[in-house]
């Protein structure tokens, strides 16, 4: 649009001409006087038809909320007594000379003015981009782009490299289920949708790719349990020739930097954040994720911690052992032995780390097993057979003995840190198009039946549908 003022920027034009365009946020009918607010994604101001401006009037009349108009007016101080301190805009008003409708709108099935809290949600999320037009859904997305755009620049400073990884790739156990996708070109083949990057990133380490991160979309088949979402983003970095302080110190740079920059009203209760055993945790508060907030009343505390030295095997209900976190994790230096000769396992420590906030697990990572030996022997005490650790991870395996630095990193939950930083309640605020707790993507419809075409073309047959 020619000569568009954006309407945060009105007050630079007091006394001058502009034209905005948005949508209509209220419009409130004295007769004479016809009020219309129009909102766009900078801000809201308030606009006045006046009599005197016939044609612009008579239209004015006819406007409802969330049509799509462009107005040329006068932008005029309002008198003293007329100042609305509340409102960025206050003190400005404009006086309608022209409008014009770029698209009239059906009445919405929600109300996009309020917070929304009162809406249900599965009509928020059909709605969606309805919904998305409240001005805190807004603030979400604004925020969530702030902290993103942070982040990439100060890791862009620390000399990171962002590397995307395919999202089409092999099953990698993260812990959770896979999605899989049919391989039309390799019948009776799939392909998995990746938990996480977390194998091509350490392959690349051993491509000499020494500061990594990616933000990426992480896919888990997992039933509904509490606020969960089948994709969501992850913050994923790897480093070379690190050892496990040197990542927990740089991640606690990181945090505290993104803090400061994009939420400085927000206070962090303690600097270094304090860590904690995964003993400890468990003996003191129950919890590997505890919220040591001092003051649980007060929406800008930040309560950092670090939960290390987790056992590296559980057992699982069939009596077998499995990883608590990562198969590719090395165990902490001093029980590397007991791993290669498959000894004490239950003594195993991990060099995982876990980082919590305010009670919520935020990220986790740890240094790698850099050789082919470690990862084997974890695979071996979960009890694979050679042949299946061969065909699984042989390609792990085999770029291991090629040469690796040390290597470790970490993975955060970027829906849940911006939910945070926002005192949100859950990750789906801070997600523009979330999907239910169930998986759904009501807006879209998804998931939906495949076509018999599709089916076919993929050698696949659907035998009974529940
Ligand atoms: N891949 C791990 C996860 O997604 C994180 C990591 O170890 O870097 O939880």
């Amino acid at each position: 649009m020619k000569n568009r003022t954006y309407i945060k920027d009105l007050k630079e034009h007091v006394g001058k001409e502009a034209t905005i365009a948005g949508f209509v946020d209220v419009r409130r009918d004295h007769g004479k006087l016809i009020f219309i607010d129009l909102r766009d994604m900078s801000g809201k101001v308030q606009m006045v038809a006046l009599p005197n401006h016939k044609e612009a009037h008579e239209l004015a009349a006819t406007i409802r909320p969330e049509w799509v108009i462009a107005v040329t007016g006068k932008v005029n101080k309002r008198p003293e007594k007329m100042v609305n301190k509340d409102e960025p805009n206050g003190e400005i008003e404009i006086e309608i000379t022209n409008i014009v409708v770029i698209n009239k709108a059906d009445t919405p099935p929600l109300d996009v003015r309020s917070e929304g809290k009162e809406i249900g949600e599965e009509t928020r999320l059909k709605y969606r981009y309805l919904d998305l037009r409240r001005p805190r859904m807004q603030g979400n997305l604004a925020l969530r782009h702030r902290f993103i755009k942070t982040l990439r620049d100060f890791l862009d400073a620390e000399g990171f490299l962002e590397i995307e990884t395919p999202i089409l790739t092999k099953s990698t156990p993260e812990g959770a289920r896979d999605f899989i996708v049919p391989a039309r070109l390799d019948k009776g083949k799939f392909y998995a949708l990746p938990q996480s990057p977390q194998q091509y990133k350490q392959l690349l380490m051993i491509a000499g790719i020494e500061k990594y991160f990616q933000i990426a979309r992480c896919f888990r088949d997992e039933d509904t349990r509490g606020d969960r979402q089948p994709e969501f983003t992850q913050l994923d970095l790897e480093m070379a020739y690190v050892e496990r302080d040197d990542v927990i110190a740089f991640i606690e740079r990181t945090l505290i930097h993104l803090v400061q920059k994009v939420t400085p009203e927000k206070k962090i209760q303690e600097i270094p954040f304090p860590r904690l055993s995964y003993a400890e945790a468990m003996e003191k508060y129950k919890s590997d994720k505890p919220d040591l907030r001092k003051d649980k009343s007060d929406p800008n505390l930040l309560a950092f911690c670090w939960v290390v030295d987790f056992p590296f095997f559980e057992k699982t209900d069939d009596g077998k052992w499995t990883f608590t976190h990562n198969p590719f994790s090395s165990p902490k230096p001093e029980h590397r032995e007991f791993l290669l000769k498959g000894e004490q396992i239950s003594d195993i420590l991990t060099t995982q780390y876990d980082i919590a906030l305010n009670g919520f697990e935020i990220g986790g990572g740890s240094i790698r097993g850099n050789n082919p030996e470690t990862i084997e022997a974890v695979f071996r005490v979960m009890g694979y057979p050679t042949e299946d650790i061969k065909k699984n991870f042989g390609h792990m395996l085999e770029a291991y003995r090629y040469g690796a630095p040390e290597h470790g990193g970490i993975a955060w939950g970027l829906d849940r840190i911006i939910a945070i930083l926002q005192n949100e309640p859950n990750i789906r605020e801070v997600i523009a198009f979330a999907k239910t707790g169930e998986g759904k993507d009501l807006m879209m419809d998804a998931p939906s039946l495949a076509r018999a075409e599709q089916l076919k073309e993929l050698g696949l047959k659907i035998e009974k549908i529940i």
